[in-house]
């Protein structure tokens, strides 16, 4: 078994409430409503990935599965400028893989391992884990077959954090209004697969003037808890 690593998320504070940041051979879950900052998250996280190992990060290539369209090489620039990066070489080490549907993210959880063995990476972000899922699989009747499609992506994805030591971020959107949040099967607190498959799930809600709550949620061996972190033009800071 490889030792364990941590990367960073730019947050001390957040970094802090993980016991060091996110943990290699586990699946970390950010779950929130729109706009609480899950994928600034997983930009700054992909730029932290690249950066030498002397400054905390992996020097590595990262892969991001992204279902939303929502990456954008933009912020990937300011971030890594914001860490005097060089912003090309940064993105030329972020592979992102559009995710048409359910079972393309699927397949492409599954085509990781042999990107994996042309470039060294060691972060895969799934940038939605659950918008096909949710929208694809609706009422009750398709609830099972969907939650068995969704477990089996996750044993992959974490089977891939634990062949290369890789950490695996996904993100998952949630309604903050409680009615609608708790009769959510993919709502992490409650049960559900992907409350059980996740081992760090981590609920961000906004606060005031770009700051964010980040809350722990029952990690199998960190005390909850919860801190302030806060976007800025320069990415993920304290
Ligand atoms: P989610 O993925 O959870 O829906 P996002 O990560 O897309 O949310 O967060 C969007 C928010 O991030 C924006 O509403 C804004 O507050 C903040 N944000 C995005 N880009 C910047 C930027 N360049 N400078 C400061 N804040 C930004
Ligand atoms: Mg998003």
């Amino acid at each position: 078994r490889k030792e364990i690593k941590k990367l960073t998320t730019g947050s001390s504070n957040l970094d802090n409430l993980l016991g060091g940041g996110l943990e290699t051979q586990s699946i970390t879950e950010f779950f929130g409503e729109f706009g609480s900052g899950k994928t600034q998250i997983m930009h700054q996280l992909a730029v932290n990935a690249t950066m030498p190992v002397e400054k905390n990060g992996f020097d590595s290539d990262v892969l991001i599965i992204d279902t939303e369209n929502t990456f954008r090489p933009e912020r990937i620039i300011q971030m890594a400028r914001a860490k005097d990066l060089d912003p090309d070489q940064t993105l030329e080490r972020i592979h992102v893989a559009r995710a048409y549907n359910s079972h393309h993210q699927i397949l492409l959880a599954e085509k990781a391992a042999d990107m994996a063995r042309e470039y060294r990476i060691r972060l895969l972000i799934v940038d939605s884990l659950t918008s096909h899922f949710r929208s694809e699989y609706v009422g009750r009747g398709s609830l099972a077959e969907r939650q068995q499609l969704l477990n089996r992506h996750m044993h992959d994805l974490l089977k891939f954090g634990t062949i290369y030591n890789a950490v695996i971020a996904v993100t998952n959107q949630v309604s903050a209004n409680p009615a609608v949040f708790f009769g959510d099967p993919m709502n992490p607190i409650g049960g559900n697969i992907v409350g059980h498959t996740a081992t760090f799930r981590i609920y961000l809600r906004k606060a005031k003037a770009g700051k964010r709550i980040a809350r722990l949620i029952d990690s199998p061996y960190l005390p909850e808890g919860e801190t302030v972190i806060t976007i800025t033009e320069s990415g993920i800071t304290d």
